[in-house]
């Protein structure tokens, strides 16, 4: 869970000359140490390990308990298990693929077969009846009894030979030419390197707990003294004790951050407050309050000469954009800059088109960067923007490009910041011009618990806007098994003859764009075949963008009634007439991915559904999860309800380390 950045922190390469032949320290290049060399080496960096002291912080993944022989009667299909048993009978069988098979029978009268693929011929004449073999694996049930398929084992004469371990076995993550033993025998070596380092052995006042070193000792190689229980349940002292450390680290370094971020410069923005109106004139509504209190807080931070940094968390549909569109128009009415990132084409599509609607007007002149735009319009984008021209800029992650220069950068707006990473925030920080730094105004839908929010976003003031727009239709979700598929089609049919449209959101498990777009095309067809009164289109991360924006504006002007889609339009889109969204095999998505999906309809007057379909058999932990979307649509109730089911990992994962989809 460390961030990279954290771990650097604490191992910052020396500043002292290094001499020819280097002492070992923990910053040492990990090939120098005992045992290793740059071959090792360059598989260590697959696994993010350069210097000796990265690999301290290498936790195993999990323990294996190999402190009890299980009872070959007892061997259960799918389970590890540490066997020792009598061999009775050995051969390289033919049938099919070649394999070497041993069968075996533990003093209990139960009996096992092993089998290799690979084997040599030394190994396999160690195999000999009579004699004993320890065996550690997986277990199938084969055709003739319980098999394992190339445990980790020994062999002995006799079985006192081959004990049982004393204590808990580490598991590490692995890289290909890497193995466990190999592993631990490099962060054994590690271990002594931190024994001589002072900073290790350090008390840390506040912390309780095992002192550091003293933890790492621990988990890397359990005694047989330590509380197993506890160790493999996650709550042993040791890793209690790493934990604190990590939020410790992170709450310092960002804290840090914000200190120097506090003590920059910005060019002040007036004059927020006093453009309402004009606004609200284009807009055609009224703004709710949340959106009028959040605005008013945001146009006291721009109008200061020091930089705003602020986090707006609202609901899916609460309508953030418009707090967007409001501070860009300040930037713009004060003579200076606003750019607003997106995470996805479509969405920054949408952004420009709402914010050149509401916007331009008002004489802000609004420019669309993205990635796939013909050469001489981007040329043309880029000169207006470092011309100054452009006022506002909406773009994907194609605005953090080198390329893009401002002239008069003063507000950055990052929207769906769960999908960015901190880098990208801080890059788009270093477009302004010369010693300023820009406002930033940055919002997310993925309503986190306060208590996590206050770790993730430590350098941010956070602003709630917890007020839907008036008019919205509550959405009712429903949670059916793929068997009743018609059921499905048949509401999709009675809602589309009511003049209505409907989403079909496709799943993969895989986090494959290509196989996620294939799966989409077959979803796609096969709607189009059950459904032949209605029109079908169709939207994946694959399509030409021309493409994409094509089926998406059909979809708009109605001119689709279905619309098969991957999880792409999970942000931001906004069609208010689609009533239905099926998501097929929800139970593979985090509840509030779901909730951001449920969140595209119910935008509009009318009652709409969301349909969970999901494959059978579901496990009572996936049904208790899709029962929580069927209860409420308070997104931060969701989130809670996530954080307590499947642990922060699902909230954070991989949506902070900044890949864009
Ligand atoms: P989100 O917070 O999910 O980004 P959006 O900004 O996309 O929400 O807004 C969702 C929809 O609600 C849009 O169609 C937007 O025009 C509309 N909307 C926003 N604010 C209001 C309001 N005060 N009154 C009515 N409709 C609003
Ligand atoms: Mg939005």
């Amino acid at each position: 869970m460390t961030p990279p950045a954290l771990r650097g922190a604490r191992l910052a390469p020396p500043t002292l000359p290094v001499p020819t032949r280097p002492l070992v320290t923990l910053d040492t290049p990990v090939q120098y140490l005992k045992g290793a060399g740059p071959a090792l080496a360059a598989r260590l960096r697959a696994l993010g390990i350069e210097r000796v002291g990265q690999l301290l912080f290498h936790l195993p993944l999990h323990y294996e308990d190999r402190r009890a022989f299980t009872p070959l009667a007892q061997l259960r299909d799918g389970g590890r298990a540490l066997v020792r048993a009598r061999i009775e009978h050995a051969q390289v069988r033919f049938a099919g693929r070649r394999s070497f098979q041993v069968s075996v029978r533990d003093e209990q009268d139960g009996w096992l077969l092993l089998r290799f693929f690979h084997f040599n011929a030394a190994q396999a004449a160690a195999f000999v009846a009579g004699r004993w073999v320890r065996a550690f694996g997986n277990v199938r049930a084969g055709r003739g009894g319980p098999e394992m398929i190339h445990p980790e084992y020994r062999v002995a004469d006799v079985p006192e030979a081959l004990p049982p371990e004393d204590a808990l076995t580490p598991s590490y993550p692995l890289t290909a030419g890497l193995t466990q033993q190999r592993l631990r025998t490099l962060i054994a070596a590690a271990l002594e390197v931190a024994s001589g380092d002072a900073a290790f052995g350090a008390p840390l006042p506040g912390l309780e707990g095992p002192a550091t070193l003293e933890a790492l000792r621990v988990l890397h190689a359990p005694g047989s003294g330590e509380d197993a229980a506890r160790i493999l349940a996650g709550t042993h002292p040791a890793q209690q004790r790493l934990i604190d450390e990590e939020l410790l680290a992170h709450q310092l370094c960002m804290r840090a951050l914000r200190r120097r971020v506090r003590s920059h410069v910005a060019l002040p923005v007036p004059g927020l407050a006093a453009a309402l109106p004009d606004l609200e004139g284009r807009l055609g509504f009224r703004l709710t309050g949340a959106q009028r209190r959040v605005l008013i807080e945001v146009a006291r931070d721009i109008s200061r000469p020091a930089p705003m940094l602020r986090l707006v968390q609202g609901d899916v549909g609460s309508g953030k954009t418009v707090v967007a569109a409001g501070a860009l128009l300040a930037a713009a009415r004060a003579g200076l800059q606003g750019v607003l990132m997106a995470p996805t084409e479509l969405l920054a599509e949408q952004h420009a088109q709402n914010l050149a609607r509401w916007l331009e007007p008002l004489r802000a002149p609004v420019c669309l960067l993205k990635g796939a735009l013909k050469r001489a319009q981007r040329r043309n984008a880029l000169a207006a923007i470092v011309a100054g021209d452009a006022a506002v800029v909406v773009g994907t992650h194609a605005v953090l490009e080198e390329a893009t220069r401002f002239s008069r950068l003063a507000l950055v707006v990052i929207d769906e910041q769960h999908r960015f990473g901190v880098q990208q925030r801080l890059a788009l920080r270093d477009k302004a011009p010369g010693g300023v730094t820009p406002h930033q105004l940055v919002m997310t839908a993925t309503p986190i618990p306060r208590t996590l929010a206050q770790t993730l976003y430590a350098d941010l003031d956070v602003s709630v806007i917890d007020e839907l727009p008036p008019g919205r239709s509550p959405v009712t979700t429903v949670v059916i098994g793929a068997q009743r598929r018609d059921q499905v089609l048949a509401r999709i049919g009675a809602a589309c003859a009511e003049g209505r449209q409907a989403y079909w959101v496709c799943t993969l498990i895989e986090e494959s764009e290509v196989l996620e777009a294939q799966a989409a095309e077959v979803a796609a067809q096969k709607l189009t075949a059950e459904l032949p009164a209605l029109r079908v289109g169709l939207v994946h991360g694959r399509l030409k963008p021309a493409e994409k924006e094509a089926q998406m504006q059909a979809f708009k002007r109605g001119e689709l009634h279905v619309l098969v889609a991957t999880t792409v339009i999970e942000v931001g889109v906004d069609v208010p007439n689609a009533s239905i969204m099926v998501i097929e095999n929800a139970e593979r998505l985090g509840l509030s991915q779901l909730h951001q999906l449920r969140g595209r309809v119910g935008r509009g007057a009318v009652e709409s559904q969301c349909v969970l379909l999901f494959q059978p058999p579901l496990s009572d932990l996936a049904k208790q999860r899709l029962d929580v979307l069927r209860q409420t649509q308070d997104g931060f109730a969701i989130a809670q309800k996530d954080l307590e089911l499947r642990g922060p990992g699902e909230l954070l994962g991989r949506r902070q380390t900044g890949d864009v989809g």
